[in-house]
């Protein structure tokens, strides 16, 4: 039955609604780790807006900072004009983020949805190299126009396309054949130096180095390190999708820092604008910006409040390694648990790095059951992996300890309704 709170989403809104029937309430207000719903009942957040809310929810320094610029008038739409609110955010990203990481990028504001900076990559790559092929990975997750879901390896979302999806080619990510990081390494070099493999000479690779959507799946750090030599011994360039594990989500500021590689070009998105405003980034090595002036545009690349609050987000978290200490330690205290709920429950595992963690469960029906249970029970997390096989844990990184330990209680309470003891 619908309730009369809810009838206008269900009536005028489109069939293609997607979060709203797992969590089926309207919520109203939010701070922190928290959300409030238009009953004031209160739910914590472990889905974080799928990535976009890594400092939680209006996030009182960033939100001093919006409210002063907007309270003066700053611009708020600049498509790529030159304004005061873009020369702080790229002088901050230049000081907090690159020169201290000793990484050498010049910055492209794409349109501001992490699919609009895998295609602007995307774009950039063929044009560099004047190839057309892309490398993806199994279960990858790139985005959902034409050219990220060319690369992006969910049926149901490819089917979505209508039209073919061409010039990429699926290889499998680390651990895909048999568990064995040799194995899937292996068969990649062996195509790409087969001149009879078929596989014409891509222009790019592009990899998550957690797989979020994919079912949290982790590329190791060897395998990262042996892809970056693999590309660059071979002219193809390495795109490395930061959208969802870019902005501390797995400790570092960029996913790819634990393998030291550097990649050619990285796509930002969802937490870049810190506040949970648009915004997205397109980062690459300066002799890859063959751009024309012009080329690649959109009305929405100059959303300067998201400017402002990224800035700000850069100077409060990103001065120091407090807060990727602090996840690391977060993402262990989220390992202990899920050890003692693994203990506890026949048919499940657990993987995961940082703040991006995965419940994987032998029987993929329970997954969703478990967080429809953790619904009623308060806590929003959400299902991934092709199955939805995986509960996946995102909770916001500015999360307490008591938060934390909450959330997890509920999570294993609502795995004793469903599993009882066997899931
Ligand atoms: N790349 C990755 C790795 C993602 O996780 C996502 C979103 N889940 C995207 C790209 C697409 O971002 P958006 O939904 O903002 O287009």
């Amino acid at each position: 039955m619908t309730l009369p709170e809810m009838t206008v989403f269900s009536e005028l809104e489109s069939n293609v609604r997607g979060y709203c029937r797992s969590w089926p309430t309207v919520f109203d207000t939010a701070s922190g780790s928290w959300l409030r719903d238009e009953t004031g009942r209160e739910y914590l957040d472990f889905f974080a807006g799928a990535g976009a809310l890594n400092y939680g929810h209006n996030h009182p320094v960033l939100k001093t900072a919006l409210l002063d610029y907007i309270a003066r008038d700053g611009i708020t739409h600049g498509l790529d004009m030159s304004t005061t609110a873009k020369r702080e955010l790229l002088e901050t990203l230049r000081d907090k983020l690159l020169r201290p990481r000793g990484l050498d990028y010049k910055v492209q504001f794409p349109g501001p949805t992490g699919a609009n900076a895998v295609e602007a990559a995307l774009k950039l790559a063929r044009k560099v190299t004047g190839r057309t092929e892309i490398l993806n990975f199994t279960n990858a997750f790139h985005g959902m126009t034409l050219g990220a879901l060319s690369v992006t390896g969910n049926a149901a979302k490819r089917a979505g396309a209508g039209v073919p999806l061409q010039h990429a080619t699926s290889m499998p990510f680390d651990g895909y054949l048999s568990g064995a990081e040799d194995e899937s390494f292996e068969w990649m070099e062996r195509v790409l130096d087969d001149t009879s493999s078929g596989l014409d000479s891509p222009a790019a690779v592009i990899v998550e180095t957690v797989q979020g959507e994919g079912g949290v799946n982790l590329a190791g750090v060897e395998w990262l390190r042996k892809l970056s030599a693999l590309c660059s011994a071979r002219e193809i360039l390495l795109i490395v999708d930061d959208v969802q594990m870019g902005c501390g989500r797995t400790g570092p500021f960029f996913s790819f820092e634990i393998a030291g590689i550097t990649p050619d070009i990285v796509t930002l998105s969802k937490s870049i604008g810190g506040y949970g405003l648009p915004m997205a980034l397109v980062l690459f090595k300066p002799e890859l910006d063959v751009w024309a002036p012009g080329e690649h545009n959109g009305t929405f690349r100059g959303n300067n409040p998201a400017f402002v609050t990224a800035t700000a987000a850069l100077n409060h978290f990103w001065s120091d390694d407090s807060l990727e200490i602090a996840t690391l330690a977060k993402g262990e205290r989220i390992e202990r648990a899920l050890a003692g709920m693994i203990a506890d429950n026949e048919g499940l595992s657990a993987r995961g790095r940082g703040l991006v963690q995965g419940v994987v469960f032998d029987d993929a029906s329970l997954a969703s059951k478990v967080c429809a249970a953790a619904f009623q029970r308060g806590l929003l997390v959400e299902t991934a992996g092709p199955e939805d096989e995986v509960v996946k844990l995102l909770p916001p990184l500015t999360i307490s300890d008591a938060d934390l330990d909450h959330g997890l209680e509920v999570l294993a309470a609502s795995m004793d309704v469903v599993c009882g003891g066997g899931c």
